[in-house]
């Protein structure tokens, strides 16, 4: 009894590393940004299975307030019938995103997770998370602080959930032809594995070494502001 006490301790303590939870990285609440988000129906209610990444696709210019951003972002969605021709003229209550994250490398808190997400390219929406890179990568790169939260985000989201990092993917993996989201420079951490090796890191409650590298021969140089 002595014996199997002890031994189930030493698997407990062999165990624990792989068992404990990547940190929760600090979020800005819709409260805290002032959402006014309008209700979203039960029908798409969602359990997530996927973490889906996306740049804005509007490169940011310096001096803009991520806040102010965001809201428009959720103003604009509420008002797509009134300004939008079709299709674009869907309603959409909500942010389009779950989570978003600024250039200073802040993560805002977008649609509750148990909502599906919106977009204007058509793949199975149910069961995504989304979370959004503020910029547009085809124009500039993501700063060091924006890689950085979008890896602990990725990390602690993929625990939270039980995802694995197989159903870790680009919006244009989710949409091929119909998107290059995140753009050249943040895809390139998808094609060369980079991406998901500093989320496995992070998953593993060590510092990922993120590098970005240098710019790509044929992509942005500027960094985003
Ligand atoms: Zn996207």
């Amino acid at each position: 009894m002595k014996t199997a006490g002890l031994l189930l301790a030493a698997l407990l303590l062999t165990a624990s590393p792989a068992l404990s939870a990547p940190a929760k990285p600090e979020i800005v609440t819709r409260a805290q940004w002032g959402s006014k988000a309008e209700p979203i129906p039960d029908s798409r209610r969602q359990v997530p299975v996927w973490i889906t990444i996306h740049h804005a696709g509007e490169a940011w210019s310096a001096g803009q307030d991520p806040a102010d951003f965001i809201r428009r972002m959720q103003r604009y969605g509420q008002n797509r019938p009134r300004i939008e021709p079709p299709p674009r003229n869907t309603y959409w209550p909500d942010l389009p995103y779950h989570y978003l994250i600024a250039p200073d490398g802040r993560i805002f808190e977008g649609r509750p997770v148990e909502y599906e997400p919106e977009s204007n390219t058509r793949y199975p929406l149910n069961g995504n998370i989304g979370v959004e890179m503020m910029g547009d990568f085809n124009k500039q790169r993501p700063s060091l602080a924006q890689l950085r939260s979008v890896v602990s985000l990725t990390a602690w989201l993929a625990h939270e959930h039980g995802i694995g990092l197989e159903h870790v993917r680009a919006h244009r993996d989710a949409a091929p032809t119909q998107t290059d989201c995140p753009g050249k420079d943040f895809y390139r951490y998808f094609a060369d594995g980079a991406f998901k090796n500093w989320v496995r890191q992070a998953l593993a409650n060590a510092e990922p070494a993120i590098d970005p590298g240098p710019p790509l021969p044929d992509g942005p140089t500027a960094p985003i502001p």
